[in-house]
């Protein structure tokens, strides 16, 4: 146990030192980040996929059925409590100071929950890979709504609400397996990675596709690797540090040491 703990002091203090000497880091996130805040992510036990199957939130389901678009609301309404109660934990804030401290080059996320922001973190720093679920949209004339608004509905009984504009179907502004990718925040994604020094997943299995190619993409440009997920992912064999560990804590010490390693360099 003590050699185990002696190794990951080791690891945080490397990643320390290499977020000091990097140029540009990108953090990326996914729903292990927000574990600690309460919402759960999809593939743990207990998950949203123990309760629900993923084939039935396929795009194309949504748009063949009105049956699909009832049970697709059923879920999006389940998670959408607990995030809209949330609040950002040690991890969220830590990415937080790291933009206030000017060592951040940007944040991609799978996370649709808005907690980056909750945290502190600016618009123009946060790409959202997924979307989010903050917001609605209509499918067919692209109406935005606040998601309170279309909550209100289902509250009041409204099974699969539409648009009042066009009476297209709305979704929540998030992408679906099956949906098209948002092109810019695409772009843009695969762009900040290849151009990086230094590459942080925090709390991702990195089986969702594209999104989890962009480890490989700055890897393949000559940035570091560092992951911190509590259990293993496909990509740990090329990173040059994994630490399995939870968020909120590691990303904690994380960032006393790199206070502490500034402080030394400074006197
Ligand atoms: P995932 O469910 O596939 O994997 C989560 C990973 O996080 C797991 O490997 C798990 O070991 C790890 N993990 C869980 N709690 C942790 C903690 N406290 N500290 C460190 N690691 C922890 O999630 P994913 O890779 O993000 O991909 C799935 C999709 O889930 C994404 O597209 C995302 O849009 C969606 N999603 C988002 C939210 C959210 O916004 N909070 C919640 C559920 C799902």
């Amino acid at each position: 146990m003590e050699a185990v703990k002696n190794e990951m002091e080791k690891q945080i203090q490397q990643v320390a030192e290499w977020m000091i000497n990097s140029k540009r880091i990108v953090v990326f996130t996914g729903a292990g980040l927000s574990t600690e805040s309460g919402i759960p992510d999809f593939r743990s036990p207990g998950g949203v996929w123990d309760r629900y199957n993923p084939e039935d939130f396929y795009f194309q389901n949504f748009l063949a059925s009105e049956a699909s678009r009832e049970k697709y609301w059923q879920m999006a309404t389940e998670m959408y409590e607990p995030m809209k109660k949330a609040l950002p934990n040690a991890a969220h804030l830590a990415i937080s100071e790291m933009e206030k401290m000017g060592m951040l080059d940007c944040v991609i996320t799978q996370n649709i929950d808005g907690l980056h922001f909750k945290a502190g973190n600016s618009e123009e720093k946060v790409i959202q890979l997924h979307g989010t679920a903050m917001h609605v949209t209509c499918l067919s004339c692209g109406k935005r709504y606040d998601r309170d608004e279309i909550q209100e509905r289902l509250k009041r009984g409204v099974k699969v609400p539409y648009c009042d504009e066009c009476n297209g179907p709305l979704k929540p502004a998030t992408i679906s397996f099956g949906q098209s990718m948002p092109e810019r925040e695409t772009q843009e994604a695969y762009h900040r990675s290849s151009l990086c020094d230094l590459f942080i997943v925090i709390g991702s299995s990195l089986v969702v596709q594209p999104a989890a190619s962009m480890p490989l993409v700055a890897k393949r440009n000559g940035a570091k690797l560092v992951i911190i997920n509590r259990d293993p992912t496909p990509y740990d064999h090329m990173a040059d540090i994994v630490i399995h560990g939870l968020a909120g804590p590691t990303m904690a010490s994380l960032l006393q040491k790199v206070k502490e390693e500034q402080k030394r360099r400074r006197c």
